[in-house]
């Protein structure tokens, strides 16, 4: 079997893109911990760009790499690429986000993630850019997922991504558009490689 190396140390994200990634003949598996890459980009498609091509030269392989995050309109795209360094704990990113927004009334956002994929070269073969408009709520509501999930309020679904079941988040999400997108060009890369 193939293997693709995940730019990530994180294990769920590792489990998360084989849900996505099923269907094709890859064993993906983490990078290894030695290899730390500084997300030094200034927008997520660069920072995917960024992971999956310096993976990919350390390890010698073909790697996979995503960027998200949540971009507020009335915040001018904030948090943005920091949406993962906006606080602590998920808990204070969601209350630094509601107090910095305040009662603005406009409360459209979108959640968004850039994926790239590298050959052993580094050179990237794939990319594409995931998104998922919603809005902001001023309280949370409901208990399911991680990170902003319980205030982004999807209207086509009438849910926050925190109300969702998992198999619905993973049809609706900016990571499930981003896949979709992408699997085509997949499908046709695995038969190459
Ligand atoms: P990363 O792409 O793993 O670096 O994630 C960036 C950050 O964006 C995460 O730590 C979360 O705060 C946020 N984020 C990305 N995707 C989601 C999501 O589906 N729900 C909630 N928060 C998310």
């Amino acid at each position: 079997m193939k293997k693709l190396v995940v730019a990530t140390g994180n294990p769920g994200k590792l489990q998360e893109m084989q849900e996505y990634l099923i269907d094709l003949p890859w064993q993906l598996e983490l990078k290894p911990a030695a290899i730390d890459i500084e997300e030094t980009g200034t927008t997520f498609i660069a920072n995917a760009r960024l992971k999956a091509s310096e993976v990919a030269k350390a390890v010698g392989k073909w790697t996979i790499a995503d960027d998200s995050g949540l971009a507020v309109d009335a915040l001018d795209g904030a948090p943005g690429i920091y949406s993962a360094r906006y606080g602590e704990t998920d808990q204070e990113r969601i209350d630094r986000l509601l107090r910095e927004l305040g009662d603005t009334s406009n409360r459209q956002a979108k959640f968004v993630c850039a994926v790239a994929i590298a050959n052993p070269d580094g050179e990237i073969v794939l990319e594409t850019e995931g998104i998922c408009p919603g809005e902001i709520l001023t309280s949370p509501r409901g208990n399911g997922g991680f990170g902003y999930d319980p205030i982004f309020y999807v209207p086509s679904q009438q849910q926050t991504f925190a109300e969702m079941s998992a198999l619905t988040k993973g049809k609706v999400s900016h990571r499930g558009v981003a896949f979709a997108q992408l699997m085509p060009e997949l499908k046709e890369l695995s038969r190459q490689t």
